[in-house]
């Protein structure tokens, strides 16, 4: 199936199974703003957790806070967001149609890589076992030309970024002949620049209102707060301060569902640092981030990392954890080294001493930070499509299936009487009302065995249990598991431990330590 037709199926499983809803929706909704639902809150609040206790439970130095989404506005002005916080925007003229200038460009660097992809696939296949493909990329005529060109459009557009050149851009865009979707046209406007903060007043207009912003990131409420926790929590560098929460950009194209949104959710992590140590802990940080995606076992050929071609005004170094979407590698986490900017230009901009004093070089300094910063709402996405299976079964039958990681599944077990009649729907209640006081469980003894497990497996529950006719006798029920669909007579007494052992996030948090 086509990449494509795999993510507008994916976007309609999420709204079908009351994971991710359109918000607004019978007001036709508002662009780029989503709304969870009852299967998508349990999955998100279980991503927040595996990402908390990893972060603040795992790491002795970290701890976390959680700050409010208004703050002062000079912050915001401190931290370079009011002057920078920009992106350049392009329309097109005849289809009034508004796109980002430097996606544009990207995007015309996938069409040379997907072409060279393309002729790979087509010489691997005429090839057979035979084909080596370092020779082929160095060698064949039409890759060397379209590698060539995508160099030097990257080269050229890496330069244009950095120089803010913004006639720079609009003229790649015309010398690629880039046209737009909609119209086809190359009839573009000149590029500007767009800050992506959303404004607000607070208090009343007659007594003086005054203009705030709504964060368009967490991170400034940590640094806002570094002395707090450092003093109140007898903190020695170097240690971290970690927090969840919402985030909003005016994102000036919406596109690819909760991908890219106007409101959403972050988990950012500010790791404090002795100057000249920064790269030693961007290395541990990453090492560390990457462990934690790939402790969920989605394959680790579906991440990568890609350093930045241009570096944020406050990084010295950054680099973002990829995850293979169903269209192409998109960023999931930044991990960025912040020199010491912020706490620099809070300390300028509030006038108060941001600084700390370290015992063992008996000197007092700026801290360095490394911030480690994930969408929830990226990796709530990411984890669906890595999750999203179509299978054939024997018989002609087929079924849309959720390999969630167990830890990370909505709902954990299923409980199902085989009938509705001999006790059994008594019997299955009362396993129910155990298993409950720990996971998140369904009950269900409506339609056909075989259905009730279709249901689960479209909203990934790992376990489902069949309470039959034996099960008053002996007290065992059938064990059906979600991705083998194999099934298993246990005990009863042996249920709790079997499923704790596989929900749990311990297993998972092993791999980190
Ligand atoms: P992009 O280049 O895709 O716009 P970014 O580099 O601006 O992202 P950061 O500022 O580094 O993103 O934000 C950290 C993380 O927050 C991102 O890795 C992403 O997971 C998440 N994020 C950022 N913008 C959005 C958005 N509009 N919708 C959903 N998640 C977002």
């Amino acid at each position: 199936m086509a990449q494509e037709d795999v993510f507008k199926k994916l976007v309609s499983h999420c709204k079908e199974y009351g994971f991710v809803f359109p918000s607004s929706e019978i007001y036709d909704g508002l662009g780029a703003v989503y709304d969870y639902g009852q299967n998508g809150v349990e999955l998100k609040n279980n991503i927040k957790k595996y990402w908390w206790d990893a972060m603040v439970k795992l790491n002795d130095n970290v701890v976390g806070i959680d700050s409010s989404i208004f703050m002062h506005p000079t912050i915001w002005k401190a931290s370079g967001h009011v002057d920078a916080f920009n992106d350049p925007l392009i329309d097109n003229k005849d289809s009034k149609k508004r796109y980002r200038a430097d996606v544009l460009i990207e995007e015309q660097m996938a069409k040379y890589d997907e072409k060279i992809e393309k002729e790979i696939e087509k010489a691997k296949k005429k090839f057979g076992e035979s084909f080596d493909e370092a020779k082929f990329r160095e060698t064949n005529p039409r890759v060397q030309e379209n590698q060539a060109k995508r160099d030097a459009l990257h080269t050229r557009f890496a330069k244009a970024l950095n120089d803010n050149n913004l006639e720079e851009l609009r003229q790649i865009i015309l010398d690629e002949e880039i046209v737009c979707p909609i119209s086809g046209t190359r009839n573009w406007t000149e590029v500007r620049q767009f800050n992506l903060m959303f404004t607000t007043e607070m208090g009343s207009t007659a007594d003086g209102s005054m203009k705030i912003y709504l964060r368009p990131e967490t991170a400034q409420g940590i640094f806002v707060n570094f002395l707090n926790v450092q003093k109140t929590g007898r903190m020695k560098i170097p240690f971290g301060i970690a927090q969840i929460g919402k985030a909003f950009r005016n994102e000036i194209v919406a596109r690819q569902f909760i991908f890219r949104m106007r409101e959403f959710e972050q988990m950012e992590m500010q790791f404090f640092v002795r100057p000249g140590e920064e790269m030693k802990w961007f290395e541990y940080w990453k090492a560390f981030r990457m462990k934690w995606h790939q402790a969920l076992g989605m394959g680790a050929e579906n991440y990568q990392f890609h350093d930045h071609d241009k570096l944020a005004h406050y990084a010295n170094a950054a680099t973002d954890i990829e995850f293979r979407m169903p269209f192409g590698f998109k960023e999931v986490e930044g991990i960025h080294s912040r020199t010491n900017f912020d706490l620099s230009q809070h300390a300028k901009y509030s006038g108060k001493k941001i600084e700390y004093f370290d015992p063992e070089l008996n000197q007092s300094y700026t801290p360095y930070v490394i911030e480690t910063s994930i969408g929830v709402d990226r990796m709530f996405l990411s984890t669906l499509a890595g999750a999203y299976t179509e299978e054939q079964l024997e018989g002609g039958d087929s079924r849309v299936v959720l390999k969630l990681p167990a830890q990370l599944a909505p709902v954990k077990l299923a409980v199902m009487p085989l009938v509705k009649k001999d006790g059994l729907p008594e019997k299955a209640r009362e396993i129910l009302n155990t298993m409950k006081l720990e996971f998140n469980c369904q009950y269900d003894e409506k339609d056909s065995i075989g259905k009730r497990y279709r249901r689960q497996d479209a909203i990934g529950t790992p376990f489902c249990v069949t309470v039959d006719h034996q099960t008053i006798e002996d007290n065992t029920v059938t064990v059906r598991y979600r991705d083998t669909m194999q099934q298993e007579r246990i005990s009863v007494d042996e249920l709790h431990a079997m499923i704790s052992k596989n929900v749990n996030n311990n297993e998972l948090f092993k791999q980190l330590v």
